[in-house]
């Protein structure tokens, strides 16, 4: 099956479009499938994947809670497809993405900071009744789990296990959460980023 060029109806093969990818054709128009690639029903929990650029974005969204994909270097094509196939919203810094790629879900962060990013992004979901500081890894962004005292002893300062007595830990890196200074900063952050949203737990 041959997919026209619109301007000049030179035919392309199909298999180039995968992902919504779209091409230049030899005559300078762009050619790509007419439907956008929809991603999957959006689920209770909204989820993303950030571009390469959005590294620090990714890591304070999971540490507000939010299930937020990201790897370091990652080409395009992975990044479309893993936001496709996974039913993720793809975060990008990057204009020409909505260009080369016809899928539904991509969304065009406008800020430069991290801050002024994770307020941006917070705002046009909604995020902000739904934050959850501490239940993510913010490396992983695996769920973390709730472990005892005793589990974590010798991974923890001795002056915090004597203060603090509700630890979780994240199942794929063994890195220990806890409430405490760390916390504290995320929640400054919040509040002053989100004055009318209340951190949560
Ligand atoms: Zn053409
Ligand atoms: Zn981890």
């Amino acid at each position: 099956m041959g997919v026209p060029c619109p301007s000049c109806g030179r035919s392309y093969d199909v298999s180039l479009f995968s992902f919504g990818r779209t091409i230049w054709c030899r005559c300078g128009s762009r050619v790509g499938l007419e439907a956008r690639l929809a991603a999957p029903a959006a689920s209770a929990e909204k989820r993303f994947i950030a571009d390469a650029m959005l590294g620090r974005l990714a890591r304070w969204l999971r540490l507000l809670g939010f299930d937020c994909a990201y790897e370091s270097g990652i080409p395009d094509e992975e990044l479309i497809r893993r936001g496709v196939e996974e039913g993720r919203t793809i975060l990008s810094r990057d204009r020409r993405l909505p260009e080369e790629w016809r899928v539904e879900g991509i969304y065009l962060v406008r800020s430069e900071g991290f801050r002024e990013q994770l307020a941006e992004v917070v705002r046009h979901f909604g995020l902000s009744r739904e934050l959850r500081i501490l239940t993510r890894c913010s490396e992983c962004n695996r769920r973390l789990a709730g472990v005892s005292a005793a589990q974590v002893a010798s991974r923890v300062p001795a002056r915090v296990l004597e203060t603090r007595h509700e630890f979780r830990e994240c199942p794929r890196c063994r890195r220990v959460y806890w409430q405490g200074s760390h916390t504290e900063r995320i929640r400054r952050v919040v509040e002053r980023l989100l004055p009318f949203s209340d951190p949560g737990n």
